[in-house]
């Protein structure tokens, strides 16, 4: 049987835990140079492919067969990658 100050241990702990999976500095400071500007690239790129309206039919059908408002074409990925 468990007490009622376990149960408020068993919860306590359950919440920071649950606070350490939004902010981890441990797992920050993991991340490696490489990481941090793959990441970076990455959300350029999704800024690119927000700003640009440059959408072709191509386009829109690829959005439409993934379901993904974001989705480009091959020529439009490519672009937005900086090819
Ligand atoms: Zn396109």
């Amino acid at each position: 049987m468990t007490s009622n100050r376990e149960k408020r241990k068993i919860g306590r702990g359950g919440a920071l835990k649950l606070k350490g999976t939004d902010w981890d500095p441990a797992q920050f400071r993991a991340k490696t140079p490489t990481e941090k500007l793959q990441e970076l690239a990455a959300s350029e790129i999704a800024a690119t492919a927000y700003s640009e309206e440059s959408v072709c039919s191509e386009c829109a059908a690829e959005r439409t067969r993934l379901g993904d408002d974001t989705a480009l074409c091959a020529t439009h990925l490519a672009q937005a990658m900086g090819f």
